[in-house]
């Protein structure tokens, strides 16, 4: 009888199937502006005109933060009667809640069957966010960020303007007109350890005023490159590392130079952003030294919670090196020839105690790091 074998195939990645649905998903394909999408005011102006995105970036961890949301959304709706996944909308602007929990007055004007479970003392929308362990500090110490912020008041103030959307699967809620908003919620879900932090606010009038004049002046704008950039660009923020209109924005990067360098056109910008450079390191050079000279006084503390900071050490570990005395012996015991590499520090030392210059060449593969340096001219 003859045996066949089957060689191991490779498991096939997820990823591109994941990349192909998510790019599928309604919101990726939106050209009207999304709540979502008002992050940085130049991608808002290059999806409101339409343009075709110039790049495809890395979307892993958004998916997996699409995922993870849908799950803790549907858990929320099952258990505790959450209305999630909400859509609300005018003319200009449009997005889905995470979740609304309405109070127990406007819960009351709904059918028994989309009542929550338990009605919020007030009416409020949760927006939930996932996050990385690296972002984590961000989020205990200073909340959600401006952009964030944007993003959910213009879901209330839809909400509370004009009610939820008249679409299919919610019109019953829509019937009940405009919902005034008393509270926001963040919920943010540590993707890494599953830890959450809440942050809550009350609802002010103002700031979702200020939300609704950042998307004007979106609107107003005749083409994108008259917004302006919101974020610092490639290699200095992530949000711009992984936007799809990286190379509208900034241009092709592989140049040798960073894209910001296209900001400066001619001297007198060049004197500018100098100046600038100079001031700026002024003002840090004493924080430096103060951050220097605190740092020297943690020195040996233990680790633990002091006051509204935890302290915790890392490094400070014995450093592996190739023990080749060990590899000697094991190359000798398999009877394999053991290389015998010049010594290079040996031959060194030999030259230059014989007063030869050690010979060098350019290797153009390696490149020193490029430092800026800038001194007072004479004419200042
Ligand atoms: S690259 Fe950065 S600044 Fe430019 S549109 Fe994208 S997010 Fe905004």
């Amino acid at each position: 009888m003859t045996t066949v074998v089957i060689a191991p195939q490779r498991p096939v990645s997820l990823w591109p199937a994941a990349h192909a649905a998510d790019a599928r998903r309604p919101r990726s394909q939106q050209t009207k502006l999304g709540a979502s999408d008002t992050v940085c005011a130049r991608r808002a102006g290059y999806l409101l005109h339409g343009r075709t995105p110039t790049d495809t970036g890395e979307k892993r961890k958004a998916i997996l933060g699409t995922w993870l949301h849908a799950g803790i959304l549907d858990a929320a709706r099952e258990e505790y009667g959450w209305l999630v996944e909400r859509r609300v909308e005018d003319e200009t602007v449009r997005g889905h809640i995470d979740a609304v929990q309405l109070d127990s007055t406007t819960a009351a004007r709904l059918p028994k069957r989309l009542r929550p479970t338990l009605p919020a003392e007030q009416t409020t929308v949760e927006d939930v966010k996932t996050k990385g362990t690296y972002q984590w500090d961000n989020v205990l110490r200073y909340g959600a960020s401006e952009a964030e912020m944007r993003q959910v008041y213009l879901y209330a103030d839809l909400l509370a303007a004009e009610g939820f959307a008249r679409v299919s699967g919610q019109r019953q809620l829509a019937r009940i007109g405009p919902v005034p908003v008393a509270r926001i919620r963040f919920r943010f879900i540590n993707r890494d350890n599953g830890d959450d932090h809440v942050q809550e606010i009350a609802y002010e009038a103002d700031r979702a005023r200020r939300a609704r004049w950042w998307v004007q002046q979106v609107r107003a704008a005749a083409t994108p490159e008259e917004l302006p950039r919101t974020f610092q660009g490639p290699g200095l923020s992530a949000i711009c590392d992984h936007c799809p209109f990286r190379t509208a924005c900034w241009g092709p990067l592989a140049t040798g130079r960073s894209p910001q360098s296209r900001l400066v056109h001619d001297d007198e910008e060049r004197a500018t952003a100098l100046a600038e450079y100079v001031a700026v390191t002024e003002q840090i050079k004493p924080l430096k030294e103060r951050q220097k000279f605190l740092r020297a006084q943690l020195d040996g503390s233990e680790p633990g919670t002091y006051g509204g900071n935890v302290l915790g050490w890392s490094g400070g570990n014995p450093t592996k090196v190739d023990d080749v005395e060990a590899m000697v012996g094991l190359y000798r015991r398999a009877g394999l020839e053991v290389p015998m590499a010049p010594d290079t520090g040996a031959m060194k030392a030999r030259l230059k105690e014989v007063g030869i210059p050690v010979p060098t060449r350019l290797d153009l593969d390696r490149r020193t790091a490029v430092s800026i340096n800038v001194t007072a001219s004479k004419q200042s």
